[in-house]
Parts: structure tokens; sequence; C-alpha cells
């Protein structure tokens, strides 16, 4: 055990790192534009929309971004709120999304899951939740467009339930729903708060008194004799939130309201504030590195590129697991053993940076990387340590690139290399193939056109693109080189080795992935490559 340092501590406690995750539609930027009205960052909501589209004129990355309308860097946006230092790692919302929203949750302490109260658990959500479950992050709900009129407030908590397997435990409930809604219940006071004004621009203040007193000609008795019922019901039925069953990842805490309306908003962000964890002991190869400790360390979880086409550099983006940063200090960076002095760090707001001279776990910093840093890579002070690796996730789609000008192939293998360190994407060889063609993956077929276009303009080598007939990765975890020589690799699928070397087998659809696997028991795989 280190000491605690008391100042770390102090920190550690205030802090909580989160994102959000939900399907594209569902109202994530509204809601992220409403907590930052609330954590006093905004005055008025709009703002961050506009801010986009001031950049998107002046930087060529951005660009792509306009030309395609949608967000392809994620960032993180920071702000205080009760004594408490919010770090809301914004996730790229397209349903077009890449491994950057993968990586992003393996970087946060809480994950609000946002869901739409008319389409209930959706596609995207659904595979978003798998990664927060399988790295045990917590998840809090937010039942989103309460508003308009959708499926009854037992019904979506019935689908989270049966769809994702966590228990659902609702913290408040509505008051109405559809052009009846006015307000939220608090579940353990019975507390009802009532708005008024439906705005939405700007921050609004409900009027509180006990659910007994509600009288509002916005709804009918019956509505509000439904609420009472409802309430009445759950609370019989007896699921009551459990911290350790939380943490777990076996029940969310539920909150109802409408990001557009403001509705619920405060109270949904006072309550998420209560129970998003602090940042703890992260897992390494020596063992759980203590938060609170003073020599500080870290993971890298991002790196992008060109965020600022003035400088053409890249930015890593590292996210502090114990101690305290300060700038300029010299760390030890494990995984090539040099000492390297911080003498760039950021703070990064969107697109913005901000020099950021001292930072606490749970923090986001940018560091100008001159090709230096991988993903994944750990640095630290004191004794060395490698924190867990980043797992790598199957992609689901599959392309050859090829360069157009021939007089420029060496350019496009090293442009093509250093895309896949930074892990912008994924590539298989088949070892036996005569022509050692790389085959590409990428969970987000964005992420191909990410690729070309950094090809493009960054090592002036233009490319085709032709893409393959797979559609997941599965990495051998088990099996002995005989079971592999006899295996009956279904027509259409392929024995690869990835980027780092594992084995992997490329496959056309589940179907055959799943037939494979019932075929062939003593090889086990794995839609995910956890260790290297
Ligand atoms: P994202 O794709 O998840 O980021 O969703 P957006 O925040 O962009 O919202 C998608 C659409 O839903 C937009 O037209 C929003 O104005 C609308 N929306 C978001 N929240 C609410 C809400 O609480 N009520 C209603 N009625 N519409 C909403």
């Amino acid at each position: 055990m280190s000491p605690i340092d008391p100042v770390v501590d102090r920190e550690v406690k205030r802090r909580r790192t989160f994102a959000i995750i939900s399907h594209p539609d569902a109202g994530k930027t509204t809601l992220t534009e409403k907590l930052l009205l609330y954590g006093g960052m905004l005055e008025v909501a709009g703002a961050i929309r506009g801010r986009k589209s001031q950049r998107a004129v002046t930087s060529d990355w951005m660009e792509l971004e306009r030309q395609r309308g949608i967000s392809v860097s994620s960032t993180v946006l920071t702000f205080d709120f009760d004594d408490c230092r919010v770090n809301l790692l914004d996730t790229p919302g397209h349903h077009d999304f890449s491994e950057d929203t993968y990586r992003t949750l393996v970087a946060s302490d809480c994950a609000v899951m946002v869901i739409d109260l008319a389409k209930g658990v959706e596609t995207q959500t659904e595979k978003l939740f798998r990664v927060c479950a399988l790295r045990k992050i917590p998840v809090i709900t937010f039942v989103n467009k309460v508003d308009r009129p959708g499926q009854q407030t037992l019904d979506v908590l019935n689908d989270v339930e049966t769809k994702l397997g966590i228990e659902a435990v609702p913290q408040n409930w509505p008051l109405g729903i559809g052009g009846e809604f006015c307000g939220v219940v608090d579940f353990d006071t019975f507390t009802a708060h009532v708005f008024d004004d439906k705005q939405g621009e700007r921050r609004v203040v409900a009027r509180s008194m006990p659910l007994s007193e509600v009288n509002d000609e916005r709804m009918r008795p019956e509505m509000l004799q439904q609420t009472r019922d409802e309430m009445e019901l759950i609370h019989t039925a007896g699921t009551t939130f459990d911290e350790a069953r939380f943490r777990r990842g076996e029940i969310t805490p539920v909150f109802f309201g409408s990001a557009l309306t403001n509705f619920g908003v405060e109270h949904f962000l006072r309550g998420f504030l209560k129970l998003c964890p602090t940042p703890s002991d992260r897992n390494s190869d020596v063992g759980p590195v203590q938060v609170n400790r003073s020599d500080f360390a870290g993971f890298v979880f991002k790196i992008q590129a060109n965020l600022d086409p003035r400088h053409r550099d890249r930015v890593a983006f590292l996210r502090i697991c114990a101690g305290k940063f300060e700038r300029e200090m010299e760390v030890l960076h494990p995984r090539t053993g040099k000492r390297i002095k911080l003498k760039r760090a950021h703070k990064v707001f969107g697109q913005d940076r901000e020099t950021m001279d001292e930072a606490f776990p749970g923090d986001i910093i940018g560091l100008v990387n001159p090709g230096e840093f991988h993903l994944g890579d750990t640095i630290c002070i004191g004794e060395p340590v490698q924190f867990e690796s980043l797992p790598q996730f199957s992609p689901e789609h599959f392309a050859v690139l090829r360069c157009r000008d021939t007089s420029r192939r060496k350019q496009f293998t090293r442009g093509l290399e250093q895309l896949i360190e930074e892990g912008a994407i994924q590539t298989f060889v088949d070892p036996h193939a005569m022509q050692r063609e790389s085959i590409l993956g990428a969970v987000g077929a964005l992420q191909f056109d990410v690729v070309r276009f950094r090809l493009e303009s960054e090592y002036n080598t233009p490319t085709d693109i032709t893409s393959m007939p797979f559609s997941l990765a599965r990495w051998i975890v088990q099996s002995t080189p005989e079971d592999l020589r006899e295996a009956r690799v279904p027509y259409g699928a392929k024995v690869v080795r990835d980027q780092l070397g594992c084995l992997a087998m490329l496959f056309a659809s589940p179907w055959d992935a799943n037939y494979f696997e019932r075929e062939h028991p003593k090889i086990k795989l794995s839609s995910i490559r956890e260790t290297v």
C-alpha cells in the first residue's frame, strides 16, 4: 500500500468520469447539452452546435465531418456542479460508430444509457451495453422523450430487463406521459417536482410538493391516479437500490425525463452525481494501482490526428488513473523504457485546447504526441506499471486498400502502418496466401473513410478500396496446431493473424461462426482480444 496523498484523495472523491451510450436519435446530444447548461458551461442551449459549425469551416479534418454531417472525434467535456468535477467523455453519436466508442467506455467509470421512451432498447444501445457489462462498468439509465407519447413506463422497464438482463430500479417516476407530462416524482420520498416552463433553452426550476398534493390541470385525474398506483406497485414489488449490486452491473437505476424541455434533467444530474462511482484502483501487471497515491499513472485510450490542422500533429488522450499530474513533469514510458518530459499537455474541450497545469485521477489530458505513444500505453512515475491492455473488438466491416499510384507504395505502407499502430484500423493477413495482402477490419465502416482520407491528406497517397465478404472476426483463444490443421473451415471463412500476430478467424456470417464453434468444441473462439 502506498501512503494516501490527501490532496489526490480529496480530488478523487469529487471526480465523476462517465460516457453516454445510446442509439442514434435517442437524445444523447440534447442531454449532453442540457447537462452542460445545468453545469453552468452554457448559458443558452444550442451553443455547442454553433461552435461545431464554426469549426467545420476552419479545419479540413472537420471537412470530412461536415461532408458526412457527423462527428468523427470523441472529446471530453468538463464542468463543475455542487463541488463535483464532472468529466463527460463524448462518443460519436452516428450509427457508423468506431472503435473509439468502445475505448472511450474503457476509460469511463460509469455509463449513462439514454433510451427513447417510445422505442425502448435499440440495437446500438444493446451493443454498447454489452461492452459495459463485459468491462463491469456500472450503467445508469435515463429514459428520455417522456414529453412524447410512448410506451407505458412499466413496459420500458420490462424492455430493459428482458433485452439486457439487468434489473431496472426506478429512482423517479414521471407525472404523466406525452402532452400530460409535467414533472417527476422521487421514489424514496414521493416528492413531486412540477415544471411550468417548457422553453428548454434555459434552466428551469421545479415546484416541489408531496405527491398527494399534486393537482395539475395538465393531467387527467385518472393519469394522476395511475402514477400513484404504479409507484405503489413498484414499492410493493420490492425492487430496491443496492449499491454493491449496481457496481457489479446487476442493477441499473432508472430516471425519467425530457432532455428537450429540461423536465427532470436537473434531478437526473443530482441523482447521477450521487450514484456515479468515483475513480477507483485499476488493475495492472503488478496488481491494482492505488488511485489516491501521489505517484502519477495513466493510460492512452485514444489517439487523434490533426485536431488542429495548423499543427498537423497527433494528440494522445490519456486517462489519469492514479496520483497527480503536473505540467512539465517527467514520466516513465514503460513500453520503451524511455523517460519523457510532458511539455505540452492540454485540457480538451471539443476541439479547443488549453494548457493544463495539474490534473487528477478521472481527468483526461491530451498529450501532443510525435508518434511516441501507442494505444493502450501506460505512462507513470515511480515503479513501472502497465495497465490492463485495451480490448480489441471484432470488426464488422472488412476491406482491402490498394495504393492507386504504385510509385507511392512506400508512403502508403508507412502511412498504413502508422494508422494501424494508432488503432485507427485493424489488420489481418492470411499467412498461407500467395499474395500477403492485408485485410483491414473496422468496427464501423466510417473508419475506412477516415483512414483513406488521412492516407490521402497526410501521406499524399490516394487509395482504392475493395470490400471483403466477411462480417466478423473471432480470435482463437484455445486450440492445438493439430486441432487447427484438421478443422473444417467453412466455405468463405479464413484463418488469419492480426497485427499483433494473434490467430483469428474471419467469417462471412455469425451463423458460420456458431456452426464452426459447435462442430469444433476443442477450439475456443472469442469475439474480443483481451490481452496480447
Ligand atoms: P442523438 O442522436 O442521440 O444525439 O439525438 P439528439 O439529441 O440529436 O436528438 C434527436 C432528436 O430528438 C432531435 O430532433 C431532438 O430535438 C429530439 N429530442 C431529444 N430529446 C428530446 C425530448 O426529450 N423530447 C422530444 N420531444 N424530442 C427530443
